[in-house]
């Protein structure tokens, strides 16, 4: 793998990822037992656990289904195959029982939309910035993104995700990345052009992000004008 983007950048601003909400989600892998995001989230498309998403589109065919049921008033997910219900990505067989009620369908596709929108929001900010001839980027940043065909924008479902089987601990300041298994986040700081902050509308925004691939771990507004 490329050196790291973060041990290139010599600027990082004073804030660290201490300064952001990091769930423990970002640790570790979901177990057998993990049938649903663990951030709660019974609306899957709003849930910031990347690595049960992930796992769900580990699963390379492309007609899956996801069903979402309800058990004890919570949400699962399970993966439908000619008509037997598995863990969406262990591919144990689950039946489930009385207390199961079934909600509805979800097509792959749709939580890879989500996938790709909440992983690289800012390696596509920087895309889109770029293309439109903005400059105001380090360098070095700029380096693993492409105009055109793009690794993780226009291909990212040819990528291969991490090994889910994988037993890991993660130390402390680390996050395992979908794509990159454990590694060492950094802060990335954007903010607004100095017009903005003149016309009252500035903002200063944080993200914690993948060093390889620039792939989101959290992110937040940290101020404005
Ligand atoms: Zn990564």
């Amino acid at each position: 793998m490329a050196e790291p983007i973060a041990t290139k950048i010599k600027q990082f601003g004073v804030y660290t990822t201490k300064d952001f909400f990091m769930g423990d989600y970002l640790t570790k892998l979901p177990t057998v037992e993990t049938l649903a995001p663990r951030d709660d989230c019974c609306n899957i498309f709003d849930s910031k656990d990347l690595l049960f998403l992930a796992g769900i589109l580990s699963n390379k065919l492309e007609s899956l289904w996801i069903y979402k049921f309800e058990k004890n008033n919570r949400s699962i997910f399970l993966l439908e195959k000619d008509g037997l219900f598995f863990h969406p990505f262990y591919h144990t067989p689950i039946i489930p029982d009385e207390n199961t009620k079934f909600i509805r369908k979800i097509h792959l596709r749709l939580i890879r939309s989500h996938f790709s929108n909440k992983f690289y929001p800012y390696r596509r900010l920087i895309h889109k910035n770029v293309a439109s001839g903005y400059k105001n980027y380090h360098e070095d940043i700029l380096e693993p993104v492409k105009l055109v065909d793009d690794k993780f924008i226009h291909h990212l479902f040819d990528q291969k995700f991490l090994d889910f089987d994988l037993s890991v601990v993660v130390p402390p300041g680390y996050a395992i990345c979908p794509y990159c298994s454990i590694v060492k986040p950094f802060v990335q700081i954007n903010s607004s052009a100095d017009i903005t902050w003149k016309l009252l509308v500035g903002r200063k925004y944080g993200y914690v992000l993948c060093p390889h691939c620039l792939g989101e771990f959290a992110s937040r507004l940290l101020s404005m004008s």
